[in-house]
């Protein structure tokens, strides 16, 4: 069973040292969240699932990484400057400022009044001052999407990496958005974080390839243990001003079927947008006419003719943090045991686990079970199956807890038996079955190799 409600991850996350409000000795900042030290080991294992599906098992991705801040221009090309917005109305009565779409029977959420004003566009985008003079005309926008990144960098990574057609960029990073109403948790933050990538392909073969990475998504949504019946596919009744056509993968949250990520047929419109608007040379004030895109983004086709078209674009945009919301929520479970007592264990895939073992000293205050307990967990760092933990809390029953709700696939116990016993043998116990077998600490880095294969 998954967690029924927000709360009961929201409690684990804070108990556990999963994800922590921003800023919050000051009361907290709205929609901004820290992850803490399993936070970051979850976030890191979502992340190098989709990159190693992504960029390692294919032959046609390259990884990019691209600044926070950009020129201004790039938004305004991109069409996020005029575009960008959600409509926004306010409550009279109680000042809330609301998301129009969010509305339900036209009245106001927080107070129930009907007396709202008419909706009208809120800029999504966030603006920051660069540089030492502050008069309005440095400034520069925080990025919304990765995406444009991406796009800018088109010909740099095409004739660095000698690609041809289809080739894709993949990018992953922190994006902004001014959100009206951010809520459920890290479902709808101002500062969150993209996977997305950019699959650039011929003009025509576009819907092709948008079938294609539909499925391709949506099973490396199944791979990371989400079951098939809670996705679904969604397509735009309205569509964003670049796209063409676009879906979401939804997954079913307690509060319904909501997206995850977005795959977007965005044709030549950003590639393109960013070309017309390349600069030209004034001949006779021998200047350039204004700083506008310098860069022709287009492709030669060797195998057509040497015909030079601009790229059509097929994007997959999935927020990590909503990642890392679903699966956790998915392997949430409550399990009755035998003996009438309750465990909560999350049930996440071994490779997605932020610990994979757990090594537990009987006795702290034994030098001998200490030592046994930290060569144990050194030897098993070294077999690179990633975060190895010694776990001296002191108690055993406490320490089994704790990894079963942090989802430790196996903790390994050092006892009186291990240091007197030979060979030297320890306790293996399996996070899902609660199954305990002894094993000889001789033969454990190889078992663990095979378990975490
Ligand atoms: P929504 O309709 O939920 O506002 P969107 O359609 O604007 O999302 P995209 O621009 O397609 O979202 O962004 C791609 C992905 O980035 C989304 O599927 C989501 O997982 C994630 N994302 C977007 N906005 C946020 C946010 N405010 N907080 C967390 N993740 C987000």
């Amino acid at each position: 069973m998954s967690a029924t409600s927000m709360e009961q991850l929201v409690s684990l996350c804070k108990r556990r040292g999963f994800v922590f409000q921003d800023s919050e000795i000051y009361g907290g900042l709205k929609g901004t969240y820290d992850f803490g030290p399993l936070g970051i080991e979850l976030k890191k294992n979502i992340r190098d699932a989709w990159w190693r599906a992504m960029v390692y098992e294919r032959d046609d991705i390259e990884g990019l990484e691209c600044s926070h801040l950009s020129h201004h221009l790039v938004w305004k090309y991109s069409g996020h400057e005029s575009t960008f917005s959600d409509p926004l109305c306010d409550c009279k009565k109680c000042k809330a400022r609301i998301r129009a779409d969010h509305i339900q029977d036209g009245k106001c959420p927080e107070c129930g009044s009907t007396d709202l004003t008419e909706p009208r566009p809120f800029m999504l985008m966030m603006k920051t001052n660069i540089g030492p003079v502050d008069d309005g005309s440095s400034f520069a926008y925080l990025r919304p999407e990765t995406a444009q990144g991406s796009y800018l960098n088109f010909k740099n990574v095409l004739v660095s990496t000698a690609r041809k057609l289809p080739f894709g960029i993949c990018q992953h990073g922190k994006s902004f958005r001014n959100e009206i109403t951010p809520r459920n948790f890290l479902f709808r933050q101002r500062e969150f974080e993209q996977a997305e990538m950019q699959y650039f392909v011929k003009p025509g073969t576009d819907i092709e390839w948008w079938n294609k990475w539909k499925e391709i998504r949506r099973q490396w949504w199944i791979d990371q243990g989400i079951p098939e019946n809670k996705l679904r596919f969604k397509d735009h009744e309205q569509l964003a001003h670049y796209a063409k056509c676009a879906t979401d993968i939804e997954y079913e949250f307690p509060w319904g079927f909501d997206e995850v990520e977005g795959i977007h047929d965005r044709q030549d419109f950003d590639l393109g947008s960013h070309t017309k608007n390349q600069s030209k040379f004034d001949i006779q004030a021998n200047v350039m006419k204004n700083t506008d895109s310098t860069t022709e983004l287009s492709y030669l086709d060797v195998f057509d003719g040497n015909k030079t078209y601009i790229p059509y674009v097929v994007e997959t945009a999935m927020g990590l943090d909503r990642a890392f919301v679903v699966l956790m929520m998915d392997a949430f479970t409550q399990e009755q045991l035998p003996n009438g007592t309750e465990r909560i264990v999350l049930k996440l895939k071994k490779h997605l686990a932020p610990v994979k073992v757990a090594v537990i000293p009987l006795k702290r205050n034994n030098p001998e079970i200490m030592k046994m307990a930290h060569d144990i967990k050194d030897s098993l760092l070294k077999t690179g199956i990633g975060r190895v933990m010694l776990e001296d809390s002191g108690n055993v029953g406490k320490a089994y807890r704790r990894h079963d709700e942090i989802g430790t696939p196996l903790c390994i116990t050092v006892d009186f038996d291990s240091i007197e016993q030979s060979p030297a043998t320890v306790t293996l116990r399996n996070r899902d079955t609660m199954e305990q077998e002894r094993i000889e600490v001789a033969k454990l880095a190889d078992y663990l190799k095979d378990f975490f294969r």
